[in-house]
């Protein structure tokens, strides 16, 4: 068995970040302890507002280069719109770092526990979100921004689907649904936005051809989103473009029990980068409230990942216990406050670590 020793950078960012990130660092070194794997070297980095007062910029070179060299990261979310001028103008922390390691895939499970506050029970669905173009105008062009205002009246954006981007991610989300329920559902809106999210979906249904294991169909957003709300437990893998994935996998994190348990990871063939599907939740930050199963489900997410491209058992084993170490908590009644429970964010991960040592 490998027993590598992995080197991890933290940047805790804004809002609830300081307290979900330590949170979810304190988890994966119980969990490693547990699986007996060799203990996560941490290297704790600048980034968000405290890197704009400490270093002039809400993302620092020195933190760019310093995440070159470790195997991940664990990201917390960022409040960009709360940053003075000019930062708050500037493509924001989360999509600088994706758009300079090229982090095409963003993966974001929903998965509902027992007792854990679900709108609908028995979802367990993965949504494969296209990350580098879409309509987000932050990340669709090589300079600049793909929305301008030629008059204060007037605002334009644009939105790009290409033939390469989509294959990328049509590939990801195959090899994922083998592993699932093979199963696997299209997003897109190609009765309006025809050339595009056609695209979207022509392309999809191509790399399809050589998944014939994978059962799939499609459907338009407006319509993904009224079987979702009700029906979740009846998907397995979805896929779609960039900004449906993002509004399509904050509703299923709720439909399965409250964003505050909504994974994600972004990844290419060589990165990974741990980050809640949920924002910096400014509403709740600082009281010791927030829910940080979403941020220790991401980390677990990107210790499978280096398990896989490592081929490492003993790292795959801590992301097997801290999935299993969540799930018991919760079915324990202990939950955050998001979920109907009355636990705080040190509570919560106490009773994580206390279940992960008792394994
Ligand atoms: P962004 O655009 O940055 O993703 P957002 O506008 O989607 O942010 P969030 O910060 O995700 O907004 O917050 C949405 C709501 O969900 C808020 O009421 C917030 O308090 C709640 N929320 C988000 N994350 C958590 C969490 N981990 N625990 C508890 N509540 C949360």
């Amino acid at each position: 068995m490998t027993s590598k020793q992995y080197r991890l950078g933290v940047l805790h960012g804004d809002g609830i970040g300081p307290e979900i990130v330590p949170s979810s660092v304190d988890v994966l070194d119980a969990a490693m302890a547990a699986a007996g794997a060799p203990a996560i070297e941490w290297e704790v980095l600048p980034l968000g507002r405290s890197a704009i007062d400490s270093h002039g910029i809400a993302v620092p070179e020195s933190t760019l280069e310093a995440l070159e060299h470790v195997d991940g990261w664990l990201l917390g979310p960022h409040d960009s719109a709360s940053y003075p001028e000019p930062h708050k103008s500037m493509l924001n922390p989360s999509g600088t770092i994706r758009k300079h390691f090229g982090l095409f895939a963003n993966i974001r499970p929903a998965k509902s526990y027992e007792g854990g506050n679900a709108i609908v029970a028995d979802t367990d669905l993965v949504i494969v979100r296209e990350n580098t173009e879409g309509f987000y105008a932050d990340r669709n062009t090589y300079a600049g921004t793909g929305e301008f205002m030629p008059t204060p009246d007037v605002a334009i954006m644009h939105g790009i689907i290409t033939r390469q981007a989509t294959e990328r991610i049509a590939h990801e989300a195959f090899k994922l649904a083998r592993v699932r329920d093979k199963r696997l559902t299209i997003v897109h809106k190609a009765n309006v936005l025809k050339m595009t999210t056609g695209l979207f979906r022509d392309v999809t249904r191509e790399v399809a051809k050589q998944y014939p294991d994978v059962t799939v169909n499609d459907f338009h957003i407006d319509a993904a989103t009224v079987h979702l709300v009700r029906r979740a437990d009846k998907f397995d893998v979805i896929v779609t473009e960039n900004m449906f994935g993002d509004i399509l996998s904050d509703l299923a994190g709720e439909v399965a029990g409250s964003l505050g348990i909504a994974p994600s990871l972004n990844s290419s063939d060589t990165k990974a980068m741990a980050q809640a599907s949920h924002g910096s939740a400014p509403d709740i930050a600082g009281k010791n409230i927030a829910n940080p199963v979403a941020m220790i489900l991401s980390s677990a997410m990107l210790l499978r990942w280096l398990g896989a491209k490592f081929d490492d058992a003993a790292v795959l084993d801590a992301a097997d216990r801290v999935e299993a170490a969540v799930t018991r908590t919760i079915e324990s009644g202990v939950k955050t406050r998001d979920m109907a429970g009355s636990a705080d964010t040190t509570d919560f991960t106490a009773a994580v670590v206390a279940a992960l040592a008792a394994k």
